[in-house]
């Protein structure tokens, strides 16, 4: 793998036709979607799809997502276009919504990593459809990070990350959604999450009647059930620092803030991520001991606070913090994806000793 690339950042008008003409050669190349930022390659080509794992280090187990622009272009690619995927496409394509089904024989197996399925989403950022029809091939795309790593939400995130493994990073800004598609399974009898995400349980059982949600590695280490979706067994997400979660019904947040506060020895930085409504019940005693304040957005806007998440944590290894107290969200709609990122970002217990801090 050539590891010396330049990486230049551009504008879609400004990249298109380099970066089709890279996609073609079989190159990979960094897209904005309205989730996260994408790494793509040609999902028709198995050696072009290969460099994707090698350059995110990410283990060949974990399948990659195909990105099309149409609904056309996504019958090409499964074995079956079901009722289900219909109501589903209809609802919410172009979106952050990824569907499971059985896969027609065009996809290589290193994109479905061995399973007789494929995930198939139509992204809503313009950029990213613009790029796939100019392409005129469906582009497989996880996210472009190092495997580990809290997603990119912005382009410079992609740079800092992947700088000297691809040629071009498309650079369109923040993303909107800032986390990732949801992952549904209709493979089955019935629909399951696989992985919570930007279309929430509630909109989808509007449209598909009972949803089910894969039960994977839970709370405690005894919960752990392997998941079906094999890339949720992964550590991600995950920032450079120990995260200690606040739960965010506690009473007594703002004195546990302060005693974690209090509680830290020099030399160590810590940070909190909470919300608006949160740093106003802290004194400027307490606000003055943290060493970095990065407030997500107000509880009464979940969908933007939850858009902040991966900036948040990746500021907080700009700001070479080592303990961060991170304040959680309600489970319901978007909350339960924020959680989902959040619990693995934290690690399996979220658990710090303080003794350390
Ligand atoms: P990423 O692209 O990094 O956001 O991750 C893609 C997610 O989709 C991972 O959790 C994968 O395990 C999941 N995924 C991709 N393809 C399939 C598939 N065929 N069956 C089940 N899950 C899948
Ligand atoms: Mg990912």
């Amino acid at each position: 793998m050539e590891t010396n690339f330049q990486t230049r950042m551009l504008t879609i008008e400004e990249g298109l036709s380099d970066a089709v003409q890279l996609l073609r050669q079989g190159e990979v190349v960094a897209f904005p979607t309205e989730t996260v930022y994408g790494l793509g390659a040609n999902a028709l080509d198995p050696k072009a799809c290969k460099k994707i794992f090698k350059i995110k280090g990410r283990p060949a187990d974990n399948p990659l997502i195909v990105h099309i622009a149409s609904v056309k272009d996504a019958k090409k690619i499964v074995r079956e276009w079901t009722d289900a995927a219909k109501m589903c496409a209809e609802a919410f394509w172009p979106g952050p919504l990824t569907l499971v089904l059985p896969k027609s024989r065009i996809i290589p197996d290193i994109v479905s990593a061995g399973l007789n399925t494929v995930a198939v989403r139509m992204p809503a950022h313009p950029a990213a459809l613009e790029l796939i029809r100019a392409a005129g091939v469906p582009l497989a795309a996880p996210s472009a990070n190092i495997s580990g790593k809290p997603s990119p939400t912005e382009g410079k995130h992609v740079r800092q990350d992947l700088k000297g493994r691809i040629p071009l990073v498309i650079d369109a800004g923040k993303c909107s959604i800032g986390l990732e598609s949801t992952v549904l399974d209709l493979s089955g009898k019935t629909p399951v999450i696989l992985r919570p995400g930007g279309v929430t349980k509630e909109q989808l059982e509007t449209v598909l009647g009972t949803v089910e949600i894969e039960r994977e590695m839970g709370e405690s280490r005894e919960a752990f059930i392997p998941s079906k979706s094999p890339g949720m067994k992964y550590r991600h997400y995950a920032p450079n620092g120990e995260i200690i979660l606040i739960k965010s019904a506690d009473h007594k947040k703002a004195e546990k803030i302060a005693g974690w506060v209090a509680q830290k020895k020099s030399g160590n930085k810590m940070a909190l991520i909470c919300m608006e409504e949160t740093k106003g019940l802290l004194s400027t005693n307490d606000l003055e001991g943290i060493d970095f304040l990065f407030v997500l957005g107000s509880v009464n806007r979940p969908q933007e606070a939850a858009s902040h998440l991966f900036e948040a944590l990746r500021s907080c290894d700009e700001e070479k913090i080592n303990f961060i107290l991170a304040e959680e969200m309600p489970e319901e709609g978007i909350g339960l994806a924020f959680m989902n990122r959040l619990r693995k970002a934290a690690g399996e217990s979220g658990f710090v000793d303080p003794g350390k801090i």
